[in-house]
């Protein structure tokens, strides 16, 4: 049997899915909705995409809905520069919230009205305590919390006092609200939660109509319940956060009761996915921006050449689970490796020339070769290439005493160039330093083309570019950003900066074919036997691409398993 990748076993269904199975089968839903919310407080990360992937696939499978939320009840971190990227984001990965798009700043009014009827109900009071008070009157998982002054005051007195929050009339910090609901719960979230604070910011969408805001626990369940959202997923760490939300929506008795669900974040190697972290790369310019390739964003992975396709088939492939782990980077670069073997054509690029002389090739003649685009894909078509006497080749090569088993350039040895002839190395030349500047070798006319009338094999084949017509252009090679394997796994007073590889990018310069001058930006092909790149978006000029390599040839994570 073969283990083609190409055809994998149908995957499991995971728990989330046997979750709505059971809903629809019992008739509690006969629709699905989702949602992905998240905070326009930076750009989305490969960690989203899992996120995304999940909501809106589920929607897509049941042919329910999946809501794109902006979840903007912190004013003073958003911008509408992420709500914009985020649009651009969740578009790109290949999905569509058609017209549900919502933001929580659009609740404002009716959150506020909620909890006014919580004050109403009893369940909801003001309190004074200051931020230090109040972490020492909570308590911990030994002792029991403590009562505030004021959890006992009358409704009108709540009711005066969050009136007086809400017109401004208190400093930030000097109120806020909070649900009634038991100190000695086991459960600190339980333990009389703030629902609102005040700030005096300005919102991106709101402006300055509040001073009072909802904290995230009484916000979100609000809603979900507001969207008629049935599956409302989120990450591990919010289990604890679930009574509190079941409490809210119990309380209010919302018409519809979302259920939250959690599953197993994702975590890379080599990688940080903390919103905070990829903030500070960025303000400190140890990257060139959010969108810089060798950032896990989406609009890095993007830039630097990954296919949405591809995205989507890695979280596919990591699946859904409730247990934290470490997927491992190469799984990522294996799927947009596949993707792309598929899908892009192949042209020739020297990364590090050396000259090649064809002694018997006649001075001044240039021959128009004709070059498939893509082996694998004869609807790929073909092109031209330039040949010439003197050409560029790969230094690694050559190598003027080989080891056995070196099939290419060596004094001798015969070798076929790609598209062209058989060529025979015959010797090459030295600067005073030794060093190789000339390879030297003869071709055989017959074999135009790359193949042998009599028969005769040869056991390397390698690519090349003819000097005289060659393009000069900046190649961008990258490599990980970060040199631990876990960046979750660092000691406590262990900055995660002291982890950056000071290598992640080399910046060189490449020897390209004339036809890889006028790519478009956003191009994605294979530079034969070196790897896949991407014309960059950003830096790219008329004739003057600048090609970021997306992944190397080499699948070192294949080799891995076959082990
Ligand atoms: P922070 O990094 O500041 O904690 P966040 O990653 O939770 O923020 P949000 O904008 O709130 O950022 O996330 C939106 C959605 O994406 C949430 O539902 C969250 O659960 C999900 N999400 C975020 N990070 C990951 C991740 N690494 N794996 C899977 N889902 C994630
Ligand atoms: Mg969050």
């Amino acid at each position: 049997m073969s283990d083609d990748s190409s055809s994998p076993a149908p995957l499991p269904r995971h728990f989330i899915q046997q979750i709505i199975d059971a809903d629809l089968a019992s008739g509690k839903h006969s629709k699905v909705v989702t949602r992905f919310p998240p905070e326009p407080n930076g750009y989305l990360h490969i960690g989203h995409a899992k996120s995304i992937c999940l909501n809106f696939g589920l929607a897509q499978e049941f042919k329910g809905n999946c809501h794109l939320r902006m979840d903007d009840t912190n004013p003073t971190k958003e911008e509408v520069e992420y709500v914009d990227s985020i649009q651009e984001d969740v578009r790109w990965l290949g999905f569509d919230w058609h017209e549900h798009y919502y933001q929580a700043s659009d609740y404002f009014e009716r959150m506020h009205a909620d909890a006014i009827r919580l004050i109403q109900m009893g369940k909801a009071y003001v309190c004074y305590l200051s931020t230090e008070q109040m972490r020492e009157y909570r308590g911990d998982l030994i002792k029991p919390g403590k009562e505030s002054p004021t959890r006992n005051s009358s409704v009108a007195e709540n009711l005066a006092a969050f009136e007086k929050m809400t017109r401004g009339e208190f400093d930030e910090g000097k109120a806020v609200l909070r649900a009634k609901i038991d100190m000695a719960s086991p459960n600190v979230h339980l333990r009389d939660p703030v629902i609102y604070r005040i700030r005096k910011a300005e919102h991106h969408n709101t402006g300055n109509r509040w001073c009072v805001y909802p904290m995230y626990d009484y916000a979100h369940p609000l809603e979900d319940a507001y969207e008629g959202i049935t599956h409302s997923i989120c990450t591990l760490e919010f289990e604890v956060h679930r009574p509190f939300y079941d409490w809210l929506l119990k309380t209010l008795d919302t018409s519809a009761k979302p259920q939250q669900i959690e599953f197993a974040r994702l975590n890379i190697t080599y990688t940080v996915l903390s919103k905070r972290k990829l903030l500070e790369l960025v303000q400190e310019k140890r990257v060139q921006g959010w969108d810089d390739p060798r950032m896990p964003t989406l609009s890095g992975l993007r830039r630097r050449g990954y296919t949405p396709a591809s995205i989507r088939k890695f979280c596919e492939v990591i699946g859904v689970t409730k247990f934290n782990s470490l997927s491992d980077v190469a799984l990522l670069e294996h799927a947009v490796r596949d993707d792309l073997n598929k899908t892009s054509p192949r042209f020739m690029a020297v990364l590090d020339p050396i000259k090649l002389v064809i002694d018997n090739y006649p001075e001044g003649q240039v021959e128009q070769l004709e070059a498939q685009n893509n082996p694998e894909d004869p609807s790929a078509g073909s092109r031209i290439v330039p040949f010439s006497k003197t050409l560029l080749i790969e230094r690694e090569d050559f190598q003027e005493v080989a080891p056995k088993k070196y099939f290419r350039l060596t004094p001798g040895q015969e070798v076929r160039l790609r598209w062209g002839y058989y060529v025979k190395c015959t010797h090459c030349v030295k600067d005073s330093a030794g060093n190789v500047t000339e390879v030297h070798c003869t071709y055989d006319p017959a074999t135009k083309g790359g193949d042998s009338p009599d028969g005769r094999k040869v056991k390397g084949t390698i690519h090349w570019v003819s000097a005289e017509h060659a393009g000069d252009v900046e190649v961008r090679l990258y490599d990980r950003l970060f040199l631990k394997e876990d960046m979750n796994d660092l000691a406590d007073d262990e900055d995660w900066r002291t982890q950056l590889n000071p290598q992640s990018l080399t910046v060189i310069r490449g020897k390209v074919e004339p036809a890889l001058l006028q790519l478009k930006p956003g191009t994605r092909v294979q530079f034969e036997r070196t790897g896949y790149f991407c014309v960059d978006t950003k830096d790219s000029t008329v004739n003057r691409p600048v090609f970021n390599r997306t992944v190397t040839l080499k699948d070192s994570w294949a080799k891995q398993v076959a082990k």
